[in-house]
């Protein structure tokens, strides 16, 4: 995450990461504006370039090949990145509506969404048919089908609905590939059948005499049979139907037909096409709103008619990103001059491609490899980022009103200490007018009824759990921070078997816009609220100061059966237990990586999920289990924490190391070398292996050391009730569960831990 020490004045959102955004993403690195701080929401971390996709299909390409990594792009350009959906724009408030987090506010907004297949014109395709976007999707029907075509004995028969360039090319790469590997198989490749149907009387409708009459030889000499002026008008399971009356029974009916705007747009007010795609002025601004943008496949220009093609999003993404900043700067818009022809080279599967512009058509092998240099130069400026310096401009001063100029001088000004740090009492009271903590019985006094302090009240036959954690974002997201910084904080009450009550909060925000500010206060609270309630702990209190970089931490108060029958402590371990681990490891150096862009944006997203995962149904399971001694994994990582464990049990214990449940990526990273700056520290503890020497070179063995955010349980379980246990707790959602050593009786050797490498 990069700290920046200029305040934020202006939002910049970008809704989808298609072929524009990631240009302006890249133009943005390049050329930072300071004070401008944008935000990426996609529902995709891995964005397909479509450039590729068929020779992905093809198998030319592997998947990291033709996606560009969306969050190690957003970390390069300084961008926030947050994957969710979007399903509405609240235009009066200048805000983003997404699916699972709260509005993002925008002073700008630019849509690069694509289209969307449009199922619900044909009968019995929304459920029968494979649309060939969302490409996330269809890579998985893809991957399903080439599985089931290799299993199956026997003929497969495909239908490509769609005889446009994206249909033919997809149809001739999965053919290509599916013939190959029943060939691999030692199996008939002619088993596969291929039909291609076009509405149409001719395929490839937009291109010249020549490029079609090539494809139709291509398609002859492959056998696929290609039916012309035969729009599909009805599919049902495995069958579609002509307007004809042709049917054909198929395997796979893959839809690549014309495509329309996605469905939430018509809600948004903004002027769209009759396809539904939003209606942009030569600026590539809306016609409607001039602070909206939209590029790609989703723009319809108004004064120009453009096939829907990659390139041309491509090309929109520097005046977009150039408009975008002029719109900040209130400086005059510059148009967008889309070409008259432009150059389509569509591949045929087998390494060979046709070129076709205008008039202009050539073949062979050799446009393939053009097309292929074109393409891996595209992908390479989004993935290389080493060598690239940005050019900050000094002269550059976004203007303000005259209220913002007076915030933004004393954002950079020396700022007070004491109370004076204070976060303003009425941007605090806007913040938090919308979250809401849930309400309990037993708290008397708390946010509902603000006082000095709060008061809850301890039910009979109860003793009260305390903790308190505390940390600085580690991430550019303050609604996931938010979350995690909760989750980490209940972790403590959990893992000792209570129920959390009331929590008070301290937070530090860095200084700013008041309407930053507030943004950045209601985001983390929302965020953190949304777990507090769901663990059914009341926020009843709490300070917020100014401070560098965004911080949050909780003193949690929690509930426990005073007699401690329930306690779960970490002093309880006994010979012959089994450990037992419920969440993966390697969040430390995982987000190390991040930082210094050396971590896959998908490795970071999967973190990001099991850190929001919650202790809180693993503890019952793991007392009915007959634990006998748990804690919650944190900064003192793994080996750190076993110690505390077999320490006041009086125990020794072994851990194997092929068996440590470990998240995606965290190998690797810890390989390269990158770990989290807490590693050296917690590595001092190595004093207390035994073996160190046999297990050093093992692959997991930095991971012992390596410090965790919102981690998951160890516990001790007696060997009996293990299996069990791990399968329950499976059950439960704790999917990476697994059993990762034995206690043993104390020894005659002064370490306690042996590796079982
Ligand atoms: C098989 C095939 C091959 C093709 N080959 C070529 C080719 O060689 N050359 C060419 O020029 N064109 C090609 N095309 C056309 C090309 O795919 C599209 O024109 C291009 O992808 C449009 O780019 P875009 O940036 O508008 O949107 P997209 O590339 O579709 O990107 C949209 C992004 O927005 C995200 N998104 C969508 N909805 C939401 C939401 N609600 N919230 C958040 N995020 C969202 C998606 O996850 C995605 O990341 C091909 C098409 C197909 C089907």
């Amino acid at each position: 995450m990069q700290v920046t020490t200029t305040p934020v004045l202006r939002d910049i959102v970008l809704i989808g990461g298609g072929h524009s955004h990631v240009g302006v993403l890249y133009m943005f690195a390049m050329k930072p504006l300071p004070g401008v701080r944008l935000t990426v929401i996609c529902t995709d971390t891995d964005t397909p370039y479509s450039g590729m996709l068929p020779g992905y299909i093809a198998g030319h390409y592997g998947f990291d090949d033709v996606h560009i990594d969306l969050r190690r792009l957003a970390e390069f350009a300084g961008a926030r990145y947050y994957r969710d959906e979007v399903v509405g724009v609240d235009r009066a408030a200048r805000k983003v509506l997404c699916r699972h987090r709260p509005p993002v506010a925008y002073d700008a907004l630019s849509i690069n969404i694509g289209s969307t297949p449009r199922l619900d014109d044909v009968a019995g395709a929304s459920e029968h048919a494979v649309p060939v976007k969302p490409i996330r999707r269809f890579n998985e029907r893809w991957l399903a089908l080439l599985d089931r075509v290799c299993r199956h004995a026997g003929a497969t028969t495909i239908a490509v609905v769609g005889a446009g360039a994206g249909g033919v090319e997809l149809l001739l790469a999965m053919q290509y590939r599916l013939r190959n590997e029943l060939t691999a198989l030692g199996r008939n490749p002619d088993e596969l059948r291929c039909h291609l149907f076009s509405a149409e009387a001719q395929i490839l409708p937009t291109h010249n005499a020549a490029v079609r009459s090539a494809f139709e030889g291509v398609l002859a000499e492959r056998g696929v049979v290609v039916h012309r002026a035969a729009e599909v008008t009805e599919v049902a399971a495995g069958r579609l139907r002509t307007r004809t009356g042709e049917v054909l029974d198929a395997d796979e009916i893959v839809w690549v037909t014309q495509a329309g705007g996605a469905a939430w747009l018509r809600q948004t007010g903004l002027a769209l096409d009759d396809k539904g795609f939003i209606r942009v002025r030569d600026t590539l601004q809306s016609e409607t709103d001039p602070l909206i943008f939209a590029a790609g496949d989703c723009a319809a220009m108004i004064d120009h008619t453009l096939e829907k093609a990659g390139v041309f999003a491509v090309r929109m993404g520097r005046p977009l990103a150039e408009n975008l900043r002029r719109t900040i700067m209130r400086q005059p818009l510059i148009d967008y001059r889309p070409q008259r022809h432009w150059l389509a080279l569509i591949s045929t599967g087998d390494r060979h491609a046709i070129a076709s512009r205008g008039a202009f058509y050539a073949r062979g092998d050799l446009v393939w490899r053009w097309k292929d240099w074109i393409d891996q130069r595209f992908m390479r400026k989004f993935s290389e980022f080493a060598a690239m310096s940005a050019v900050v401009s000094a002269n550059e001063a976004i203007p303000l009103d005259d209220s913002e100029q007076t915030q933004a001088i004393s954002a950079i000004a020396m700022r007070c200490g004491g109370c004076g740090a204070k976060v303003g009492a009425t941007v605090l009271s806007r913040a938090l007018a919308d979250v809401r903590p849930i309400e309990r019985d037993d708290v008397l006094i708390g946010l509902h009824a603000p006082d000095d302090a709060a008061v809850v009240r301890v039910p009979p036959g109860q003793a009260v759990v305390h903790t308190v954690d505390f940390f600085r974002a580690f991430i550019d997201d303050p609604w996931l921070f938010g979350r995690i910084a909760a989750n980490h904080a209940l972790g403590d009450i959990f893992a000792m078997g209570g129920e959390a009550q009331s929590a008070t909060a301290i937070a530090t925000i860095p200084p700013g816009l008041e309407s930053k500010v507030e943004d950045t206060v209601f985001q983390m609270m929302s965020g953190a609220v949304s777990v507090l309630n769901e663990a059914g702990c009341a926020l009843v209190g709490g300070h917020t100061g100014e401070g560098k970089e965004l911080a949050l931490g909780f003193a949690i108060n929690g509930l426990i059966e005073e007699r401690l029958a329930t306690v779960m402590r970490k002093g309880g371990m006994c010979p012959g237990d089994v450990l037992i681990l419920t969440k993966p490891i390697g969040t430390g150096t995982l987000f190390a990586a991040h930082s210094r862009l050396k971590a896959r944006g998908r490795w970071i997203d999967a973190a990001l999920d099991s850190m929001q995962v919650s202790n809180r149904a693993a503890v019952p399971c793991l007392i009915a289990h007959g634990a006998t001694a748990c804690t919650d994994l944190t900064g003192f990582g793994l080996l750190g924490h076993l110690v505390e464990m077999t320490r006041p049990s009086g125990v020794d214990a072994e851990l194997e190391l092929d068996r440590l449940p470990v998240l995606a990526g965290a190998a690797e990273t810890a390989a390269a070398g990158i770990l989290s700056s807490l590693q050296p520290a917690n590595v001092r503890l190595r004093r207390a292996l035994r073996n160190q020497d046999e297990a050093v070179r093992h692959p997991n063995y930095p991971l012992l050391f390596d410090p965790q955010t919102a981690g998951g349980l160890l516990a001790s379980v007696p060997a009996e009730t293990a299996e069990s246990c791990i399968a329950a707790l499976c059950g439960l959602g704790y999917r990476s569960t697994a059993r990762i050593g034995r206690v043993l009786p104390q020894g005659e050797v002064l370490e306690p831990i042996r590796l079982v490498v």
